[in-house]
């Protein structure tokens, strides 16, 4: 039922894509600076995208999306520095398989900083930190954590490939018996979050190991963790490619693949499985017979990369963001300036209802300003003339053209419920 075609109605809404203001290309980079969603600065360095207010809102509204998701799933939130000693990463296996790929050490008195290539030990750690039993398991560990790759500035551009990426990630510690119940879990969430996003999933990929690469651990505990993935994609009846070579340096992972607005293939969520990290960490946990045994660790991320997944969008909807996303949802409009004080009081009643609201004052036509904020794509502009004072009322314009006069409560209110409800369609409840 979670098969690739399942996706029809996860489509971002056409009807709403067919105005003359259709903007720019497909290019994310060029869109996002068209909108002004984020920059870069040499003063900063190419890779290190500077998220500007637009942006931001989105990026926000995402990570809410993201941190409700994982409340929803039994999640529990950590915070952990990006930093570490280096021998944190020579334990996990880093410094051994990816040292290429992390920024160099940092000296402090006699010790070596690193900023981290992963959030897996930091977890770890926090597993560590206190004594668990069977019956605390899967104890699910979830943090928006951001990871650092040296990445050479002549393949960077945008917020596809970046230097410090920011995760949506999720450490489970579990038995394993639990794996199969953990992963089968996984995959409809992120299938779910997706629909959301209107994100279509082009197909899953079985990312094992193979000849031309290096891997951690035992080839014997590889063998079933491969085994047990492909059997969960089976059981989900998933259309899935098996792929030699694609795995994580600590084990095998389904990797979520979707394609960009050039139809390159990229992925955006992966369900990994690591025997690994436990054993390198010493982690255990008190079976139901008194003794340590070792849990299995998986990493899963629900939305993947804040930057690979704002980039997603950006060229999935073209500036044409569903009203949760917009990073601004009404625009008001008085007629003239003698309405300017009951916007003003239309403005503050959007924003006690959570909304992102702004005033076009009248200090040009009603028509320029309308055509302006069409242009911008926003979602809702809320007229407001002298009959609308009269009886505090709004004359509301949908971004796809339709019209309807409301009272002011009923339309913040409506709008209010689409933008929780996170529908990208733009009708009022
Ligand atoms: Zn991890």
């Amino acid at each position: 039922m979670h098969d690739n075609n399942n996706h029809d109605d996860a489509k971002p809404d056409n009807s709403d894509r067919d105005s003359p203001h259709e903007v720019g290309s497909g290019d994310h980079r060029k869109l996002g600076r068209e909108q002004s969603l984020f920059t870069t600065h040499e003063l900063v360095g190419a890779g290190l995208p500077l998220w500007l207010p637009d942006g931001a809102v989105i990026r926000a509204e995402l990570e809410k999306f993201a941190a409700e998701r994982a409340d929803a799933a039994g999640c529990r939130r950590i915070y952990t520095p990006v930093l570490a000693k280096r021998e944190l990463f020579e334990r996990s296996g880093h410094w051994d398989k990816f040292a290429d790929d992390m920024f160099p050490p940092m000296r402090l008195g006699g010790e070596e900083f690193v900023l981290r290539p992963a959030n897996c030990p930091h977890a770890a750690l926090v597993y560590a930190a206190q004594q668990h039993s069977y019956r605390d398991l899967p104890i699910r560990l979830a943090e928006l954590g951001s990871m650092f790759r040296s990445e050479l500035s002549g393949v960077l551009g945008g917020l596809a490939r970046v230097r410090q990426i920011n995760l949506d990630d999720v450490h489970v510690f579990c038995t394993e018996e639990q794996i199969e119940a953990e992963v089968s879990a996984a995959i409809p969430q992120i299938h779910s979050a997706y629909g959301v996003l209107g994100i279509d999933v082009d197909y899953y990929r079985l990312s094992l190991s193979g000849p031309k690469r290096q891997y951690l651990g035992d080839p014997q505990l590889w063998a079933r963790a491969e085994l047990l993935l492909a059997r969960v994609l089976d059981e989900l009846q998933l259309p899935y490619r098996a792929v030699a070579d694609e795995a994580a340096f600590y084990g095998p992972k389904i990797d979520v693949q979707v394609l960009d607005a050039g139809g390159r293939e990229e992925t955006l969520s992966t369900v990994q499985l690591d025997f690994n990290q436990p054993e390198r960490f010493d982690l255990s946990y008190i079976g139901s017979d008194g003794s340590r045994h070792r849990p299995v660790m998986i990493h899963r991320g629900l939305l993947s990369a804040m930057e690979r997944l704002v980039a997603q969008l950006i060229e999935l909807y073209r500036g044409v963001f569903p009203p949760w996303l917009a990073p601004v949802q009404v625009s008001v409009l008085p007629i003239s300036a003698a309405q300017q004080a009951a916007a003003e009081a239309v403005l503050d009643q959007l924003r006690v209802a959570g909304l992102r609201g702004e005033i076009a004052a009248a200090d040009s036509s009603l028509g320029r300003r309308i055509r302006l904020a069409r242009d911008r794509r926003i979602p809702y502009l809320a007229v407001i003339g002298e009959r609308e004072v009269a009886d505090d009322s709004v004359a509301l314009r949908f971004r796809d053209g339709r019209q309807r006069s409301m009272p002011v409560q009923q339309a913040v209110g409506g709008i209010a419920a689409v933008s929780r409800s996170r529908s990208r369609s733009l009708d009022l409840p």
